[in-house]
């Protein structure tokens, strides 16, 4: 099973998944967000507080935005500063395309169970085996930090919106792109927080994190302690998860590039509405 194809699936999952999350809302057009000072001149309001059922992806998000060209949610504040990022890319020649934002429970959910089905078919792998290859690609539903609002998978037109990763083969114009996406991102509050050096997530040059936003949700969600309402009988393999929930947890949680914090420093500071504890390790 080559990545590419399973990045296909996972693009196709996405797009069927998000479909059904379309709600009346009220998006800025593009082009008066646009008019408005650029994201390093803008202060950052402060994030919307969410609960811990809404970062576990069990409840959405309030207030939530939709982007007219891909019909994907974010928090209001992300989807202006993406917005901003992709006029600055196209005057630089690049079409941005957002393949992923807002996803619930159950769409991530569904992506897992497809992943897992095509493990199951492909590499009869036994179940440890198994949920540490999807966790390699795919979020356990629950810890995804689509959940949040906040975090979005960025494509270009010279790729077709597909999600790839850099390899040998990679063509010259995507590696130049994702150096594009290096250098301009952070400017915007955005962070690339997989970089594939440790835990179970590989190198995602793809998923891009409004930091500003994102390290709170993240202390906060590093407090819960609770996880028992994601015990979902639908979810494959929920039985392994559950019963080796903790090191499942530190896997995902260890992937988080924690260097973003000096890459996306030209953001203003946002005062946090709660008050987090301390993250803790398993
Ligand atoms: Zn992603």
């Amino acid at each position: 099973m080559s990545f590419r194809r399973l990045s296909l699936a996972l693009i196709l999952s996405c797009l069927w998944g998000c479909a059904s999350q379309r709600q009346v809302l009220k998006p800025a057009p593009p082009s008066a967000v646009a008019a408005q000072p650029t994201a390093q001149e803008t202060p950052v309001p402060p994030p919307p507080v969410l609960t811990d059922d809404q970062l576990l992806g069990l409840v959405r998000p309030p207030g939530m935005i939709q982007d007219p060209e891909s019909g994907q949610y974010a928090i209001p504040q992300v989807m202006e500063s993406f917005w901003k990022l992709r006029d600055k890319a196209a005057q630089d020649g690049w079409h941005l395309i957002l393949v992923s934002g807002y996803r619930s429970f159950k769409n991530q959910m569904r992506i897992w169970n497809q992943f897992d089905s095509l493990y199951l078919k492909t590499d009869k792998l036994d179940a440890r085996r198994r949920v540490r290859a999807i966790m390699s690609l795919v979020s356990v539903p629950g810890l995804s930090r689509h959940h949040w609002g906040t975090d979005l998978d960025i494509s270009e037109s010279g790729l077709r919106g597909q999600l790839v990763n850099v390899d040998p083969d990679t063509p010259e114009r995507i590696v130049k792109f994702y150096d594009w996406m290096k250098l301009n991102a952070p400017q915007f509050g955005f962070c690339k927080v997989y970089l594939g050096k440790r835990g179970a997530v590989r190198d995602e040059p793809w998923h891009w994190s409004y930091f500003p936003y994102s390290r709170v949700y993240f202390e906060q969600f590093m407090a819960i302690r609770d996880f028992h309402r994601l015990m979902d009988a639908r979810v494959d393999d929920v039985q392994y998860l559950m019963k080796n929930f903790p090191k499942v947890f530190q896997q995902e949680t260890k992937s988080i590039n924690t260097e973003c914090s000096s890459e996306t420093s030209n953001q203003p500071a946002v005062d946090s509405p709660q008050s987090p504890a301390k993250p803790h390790t398993h």
